[in-house]
């Protein structure tokens, strides 16, 4: 039987598209190999959001050169947003790729793997198409051209797929064993608007919340911008949306947020901070900061240490800014932050953070929580709160894909450690 092997990198949105991509494999015949010398087809999926994600790929893409050379047969696909529609210089920088396919183009990839593919028979269902908390990307593209940030010109416009698709790809996930359904898209709240009766995430919420095995919906990452009162209250009103929002802020500083181009300042960010605690009271907020944004000063640098003190957020994704080929801000921006102070201005978040979500946490030891287990991992028993927070405890596998509630007994910045009590 002919294995594939997928290695992805970046965000849920890849590795949505990973899985669609090995479900695709699998149908056609293919099974999912650990070792890359024994498969027929390796697929890389990229990130270029930043140059250290972007030097992993470059790394990654070396080292199958020599695979290439050894095992000419194998077929090497490129995919995610490193890929952009004109692959003419890529194809003279990495030769040995076989197909450059730009994010989600599901049917080149299929006419690709019909012409180049050496699996023919369709295999039923794949393993792995149903797992218990699937990611569905609802809404992709993005149209809103952050100053940094080269999404929007490596997977286009925003395209919002139908309600009805949306709903139909749901019921036939929980009629496998997916319980949990995340929804998916650069600006997930913007859900909506260029369908023609302009839907919104709101209502999309409230036909998947009618479907009967469907235990639990997320959804990621809102903006602050488009997240709206009626998504709040929706959030609040219908029992199978999880209490957690992505957020991400990126700055406390108004003049950096300015010229990042995010459209809000930080008042605003916190009103909706306060209006989300107001109406979901155990919600908890993620979200994502960049430091050493082009001409941010210490003091500018020490406002969002404020905000993020103020918020008490329970997860901070810190990155340290990279400027990105085509960005406005790498086009028209000096990079004049030292490598040094931006290392030093993450980790000041990332210490502060460990600190904050350490105390939140350690607010959980000895409550029963409702826990969705997922799988397994370290011979212990591995799923999530309604929160988002990660759970590990002891129990027999025959209890992935329930809701268990779960007496915490340990506690730390990153996870939970219980015992089952249901
Ligand atoms: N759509 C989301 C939003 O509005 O923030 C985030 C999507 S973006 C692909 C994921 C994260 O990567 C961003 O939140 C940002 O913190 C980080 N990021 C994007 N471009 C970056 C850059 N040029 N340098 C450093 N971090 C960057
Ligand atoms: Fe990038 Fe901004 Fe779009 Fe998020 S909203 S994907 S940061 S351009």
């Amino acid at each position: 039987m002919p294995g594939y092997h997928v290695w992805t990198i970046g965000c849920q949105m890849n590795k949505a598209d990973s899985r669609r991509l090995a479900v695709r494999l699998e149908e056609a015949g293919y099974r999912d190999s650990s070792l890359l010398e024994e498969s027929d087809v390796v697929i890389l999926n990229s990130c270029v959001v930043r140059q250290s994600a972007e030097n992993k790929v470059i790394h990654k893409l070396d080292s199958l050169r020599g695979l290439k050379k050894k095992y000419p047969q194998i077929k090497i696909v490129l995919t995610g947003c490193m890929v952009s529609y004109d692959d003419r210089e890529m194809k003279n920088h990495f030769p040995w790729v076989d197909l450059f396919l730009p994010p989600q183009e599901w049917d080149a990839f299929d006419r690709w793997l019909y012409e180049h593919g050496t699996a023919r028979i369709h295999a039923g269902p794949a393993p792995g198409k149903h797992p218990v908390s699937a990611l569905v990307p609802i809404v992709h593209g993005c149209d809103s051209f952050c100053s940094y940030c080269v999404v929007p010109y490596r997977r286009g416009r925003v395209r919002s797929r139908p309600v009805d698709e949306i709903v139909r790809e749901v019921t036939e996930l929980v009629h496998g064993e997916t319980r949990e359904a995340c929804l998916l898209g650069q600006i997930v709240d913007q859900y909506g608007v260029d369908l023609v009766a302009c839907p919104d995430l709101a209502d999309l919420l409230g036909e998947l919340n009618g479907i009967r095995e469907l235990c639990r919906i997320r959804f990621l990452t809102s903006h602050p911008l488009y997240m709206s009162d009626k998504l709040i209250q929706a959030m609040a009103r219908l029992e199978k949306v999880c209490e957690h929002v992505s957020l991400p802020v990126q700055s406390g500083d108004d003049e950096v947020l300015a010229a990042m181009k995010r459209g809000y300042s930080s008042q605003q960010y916190l009103d909706l901070v306060r209006s989300i605690r107001y109406h979901v009271p155990e919600a908890s907020i993620s979200t994502d900061v960049i430091v050493g944004f082009p001409g941010e000063t210490r003091q500018q640098f020490a406002r969002t240490l404020n905000l993020l003190q103020e918020v008490r957020f329970d997860k901070v994704h810190v990155a340290s800014y990279s400027p990105r080929p085509e960005t406005y801000s790498a086009k028209s921006m000096l990079d004049d932050v030292e490598p040094a102070e931006k290392e030093s201005r993450r980790t000041q978040v990332e210490d502060m953070q460990h600190e904050i979500s350490a105390a939140i946490n350690a607010g959980l030891m000895g409550q029963t929580v409702e826990v969705l287990v997922e799988g397994e991992k370290k011979g212990k028993l591995q799923g999530r709160t309604r929160s988002d927070k990660l759970v590990f405890f002891p129990g027999p596998r025959d209890l992935i894909g329930q809701l268990v509630s779960v007496r915490i007994d340990k506690t730390s910045p990153f996870a939970l450690q219980g015992s089952c009590c249901s």
